[in-house]
């Protein structure tokens, strides 16, 4: 990991002058960076996160034939602030050997073998979401799961301040209150609908509007009678490649990552063109495609035994905002995630920790 000159203790608090309420939504890596970084502060925040676990795109999926990371596959550091939020979480993140190559044809033909790389590929352990659970702990129960955000209105009480409704997996409905400022870290078209289309801030949702993220089809595959003791290696010496071939972009073994089970397993990444054209295959016809397309790669036509195909609607930004994040100071509501400048982890981190400091 790379030294930041200036390590100093992440979680330190401070008591602000004035302390605020803040409603922040989302709980991937901008969110929980947004909400620790007020904490900090001395603020007080409630994050809200529609799934049970934090993470977002930075997921992973338990099977019997053990973890693949279903999003991001894994992170670079070039930012100083990202390295020493991460040098408070020594072990948690072990860099990956990827081997990384790229392959060129339907016929796994390798056009550069160990892919130039400068930098470092980390990963988490022991899955991906691991990272944005261990930053998320010290919020405890101000980070409420399991529970969406479905509309930001000014507050019953005392118009100066905003409330939010909310919708549980159950169907249950609330209404929390109470806060001055509320901060979104969601992906555009959900940050739009919160917005509620310019209603809430003219100024946000016009600059947003431009924003543009692609889907991405993701294939999870694992081949347990690889590590049979007769048999060695199942398919290809590499452990990552980047892909032209038309339906996938990226491949990975999984089990090459550091700290996972040794079990064969490999996950495909489609395309955004194709992923965006198959948008509404199910997932049945996607993973009997992407199979074919993962034994042209690899050379690997044994039947994988399990096999599970996601979409992310929006994975990948296409055309990003262009400033890491925006704050309506008079409307007292602020924006980010990783595609208001790119389409990293490191990204939405900054993203997330620039908004709390301008909020601040
Ligand atoms: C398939 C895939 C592969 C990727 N590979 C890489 C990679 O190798 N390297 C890399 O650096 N990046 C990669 N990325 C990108 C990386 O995952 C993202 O940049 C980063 O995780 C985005 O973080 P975020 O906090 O901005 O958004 P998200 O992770 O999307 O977090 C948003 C959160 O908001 C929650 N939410 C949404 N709406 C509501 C609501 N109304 N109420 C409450 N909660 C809500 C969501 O459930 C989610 O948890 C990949 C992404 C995908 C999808």
């Amino acid at each position: 990991m790379p030294k930041s000159a200036t390590a100093k203790p992440a979680d330190r608090h401070r008591t602000p002058a004035t302390p605020r309420h803040y409603a922040v939504i989302g709980a991937g890596i901008a969110g929980v960076a947004c909400a620790r970084t007020l904490r900090q502060a001395g603020h007080k925040v409630t994050l809200f996160e529609r799934n049970e676990v934090p993470g977002g795109r930075m997921a992973s999926a338990d099977t019997a034939f053990g973890r693949f990371d279903s999003g991001a596959q894994y992170f670079t550091v070039r930012d100083p602030r990202f390295a020493l939020a991460l040098e408070a979480t020594p072990g948690l993140c072990k860099r990956w050997s990827a081997n990384l190559v790229r392959v060129l044809d339907a016929h796994g033909r390798v056009a550069e073998a160990a892919l130039p790389s400068l930098e470092a590929h980390w990963v988490a352990q022991p899955g991906m979401d691991a990272l944005v659970a261990h930053w998320a702990a010290p919020l405890g129960d101000s980070l409420i799961t399991g529970t969406q955000v479905t509309q930001i209105e000014p507050d019953a009480l005392d118009p100066q301040r905003w409330q939010l409704r909310t919708a549980g997996a159950d169907d249950s409905q609330h209404v929390y209150s109470g806060f001055d400022a509320v901060l979104l870290a969601v992906p555009p078209s959900r940050t739009r609908a919160l917005l509620g289309d310019g209603k809430l801030s003219a100024t946000l949702s016009r600059k947003i509007e431009p924003v543009r993220i692609a889907p991405c089809w993701t294939l999870m595959i694992a081949f347990p009678q690889a590590n049979q003791p007769t048999m060695s290696h199942l398919g290809p010496q590499w452990n990552a490649a980047r892909s032209t071939h038309h339906r996938v972009a990226w491949l990975a073994r999984e089990s090459s990552k550091p700290g996972r089970d040794p079990i064969e397993r490999w996950t495909l990444q489609a395309s955004a063109a194709w992923s965006q054209e198959h948008l509404r295959d199910t997932p049945s016809r996607v993973e009997a495609k992407l199979l074919r397309a993962f034994a042209e790669i690899t050379g690997i036509h044994a039947t994988p035994a399990h096999a599970q195909a996601l979409c992310w609607s929006e994975a990948q930004t296409q055309v990003p905002l262009g400033q890491t994040h925006l704050w309506d100071a008079k409307a007292r509501i602020g924006v980010a995630g990783d595609w208001c400048t790119g389409h990293r982890v490191e990204d939405a981190f900054l993203s997330g920790l620039s908004l709390a400091l301008a909020v601040i």
